[in-house]
Parts: structure tokens; C-alpha cells; sequence
């Protein structure tokens, strides 16, 4: 009896790993994910200047890039898609994420403690944040699907876990990734080493490539699927630091 029971229980979870990790998503879906950023032309329609949904995972996904940005005094385009992906991973993955609701400056290019870095703090201290992922965008002739930022070739944000790079490389697998080719998220004032050299916490910069950044039902799943099982791995790696 408790043989056959396992083996249901064995059964349903393959099926529901698969399910979960061939999710396809609508392009209403997609579009409807994001409405928010695009409005305005994407400066966004908040109020607020950014957005945080609680998670059940000791991992933070930020999306700094969400709408435009104010760099320098000039403007500069959202890392489109980035917003629905974001909020598409916290409900397939529990992760937390916060993102940008509105333009105001840019997050990724100050070493000042902005409203947006204050909650990242306030979040890994309630949270237990074990692990950072701050998403943004390349452009689609950029030869790699998802550029891997550690800060630089000793990966100094990842704060001596190393582990953490050789994990995601096992996830990912034969897809066409690379690391630190285009962006590191290693200079002084990026959210990468804020997080990482003030918060002490393993962050990584991923970039993904324009080509699973749209509406395109088929492209966004590819890319949101992907992230769903890497995340996945993690996160059964993250709780357990012995096993290292
Ligand atoms: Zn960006």
C-alpha cells in the first residue's frame, strides 16, 4: 500500500515538473504583464516607484529597468519585457521580486541608497534573502540568449559561492548562455555590488536577450521556462549550504 502510494505521488510530481516546466503562456497574458510599464510610453503608469511582491524562496529577483531611465540627464529605453518576466517568475518560482513601477532615475547607475535599494536591504533582512537576481535586457544580435554577470572573471559578487555560477551552467545546460561577455554588473554602481558588497549577499546580473523579450507566446515561455527550472535549482540549493 505505501509502495503504491509513493509511486502516485512519484508520478504526479514528474507530471507536474513537466507541466511546470513547459508552461506556454498567452500573448494576452504577456501583454497584460506588461501593460503597466509599457504605459505612458514606458515611463509607466505608477504612482509608486516600484513594486515588491512577497515570495516563499530565500531568492530576489529585481527588474531595475522595467520602464526608462534617466541616466546622466538623458533618457534611456526600459529593458522591455523584463517587467512581465519578472512577475511571471515570482508566480512559477515563489521568488520575491521588486521592480521599478516608474521612471525615476536609474538603479543600476548610482551608488547613492536610493528608495528601490532601501527596500532591497529592508527585504533581505526579513526575508533571508539568500540569493540576488537582477534582470535586465541585450539587444537580439548580441550572440547569447542570456549573459551571466559575476562582477568579473573571479566572480567577485558572488561572494566566494562560486557554486552558485557552476549550478546555473548545469541548469542551463547546452542553451546559448555566456559569462560576464557583455555586462558584468561588476562596476561600483551597479545594484550587483551594492548587493553584493554592502547587503553581503551572492548577487548576479543576467541579461537576456530581446528575443525572448516580447509578446511572442512561443519565445517568452522558452525564456520564462528556463528561468523557472534554473530558479528551481537553486532555490533546493540555496537552503541547504551544506551541500555546496
Ligand atoms: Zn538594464
Amino acid at each position: 500500500m505505501v509502495k503504491i502510494k509513493t509511486s502516485m505521488l512519484t508520478i504526479m510530481n514528474i507530471f507536474n515538473l513537466k507541466t511546470n516546466s513547459n508552461k506556454l503562456y498567452s500573448t494576452e497574458y504577456i501583454k497584460k504583464q506588461e501593460e503597466q510599464f509599457i504605459c505612458n510610453n514606458y515611463f509607466g503608469n505608477s504612482k509608486n516607484d516600484y513594486e515588491y511582491k512577497s515570495g516563499n524562496i530565500p531568492i530576489l529577483i529585481s527588474a531595475p529597468h522595467t520602464v526608462k531611465q534617466w541616466r546622466n540627464e538623458k533618457c534611456k529605453k526600459a529593458d522591455i519585457y523584463t517587467g512581465a518576466l519578472a512577475k511571471t517568475l515570482h508566480r512559477s518560482t515563489g521568488a520575491h521580486v521588486i521592480y521599478k513601477a516608474r521612471t525615476n532615475g536609474d538603479e543600476n547607475c548610482t551608488t547613492r541608497e536610493t528608495e528601490y535599494r532601501k527596500k532591497i536591504k529592508e527585504i533581505v533582512k526579513k526575508k533571508g534573502i539568500k540569493l540576488i537576481i537582477d534582470l535586465h535586457g541585450i539587444a537580439s544580435d548580441k550572440d547569447s540568449d542570456i549573459d551571466i554577470g559575476t562582477g568579473n572573471s573571479s566572480n567577485i559578487n558572488l561572494l566566494g559561492q562560486d557554486y552558485i555560477l557552476s549550478l546555473i551552467e548545469s541548469s542551463l545546460g547546452k542553451n546559448n548562455y555566456t559569462v560576464n561577455k557583455y555586462f558584468t554588473g561588476g562596476k561600483t554602481y551597479t545594484i550587483s555590488t551594492y548587493c553584493a558588497s554592502k547587503l553581503g549577499v551572492p548577487t548576479l546580473q543576467l541579461e537576456i536577450n530581446k528575443k525572448y523579450r516580447s509578446s511572442n507566446s512561443k519565445n517568452f515561455s522558452y525564456m520564462a521556462n528556463k528561468l523557472t527550472a534554473m530558479i528551481n535549482d537553486l532555490s533546493n540549493k540555496v537552503y541547504t549550504p551544506e551541500d555546496k
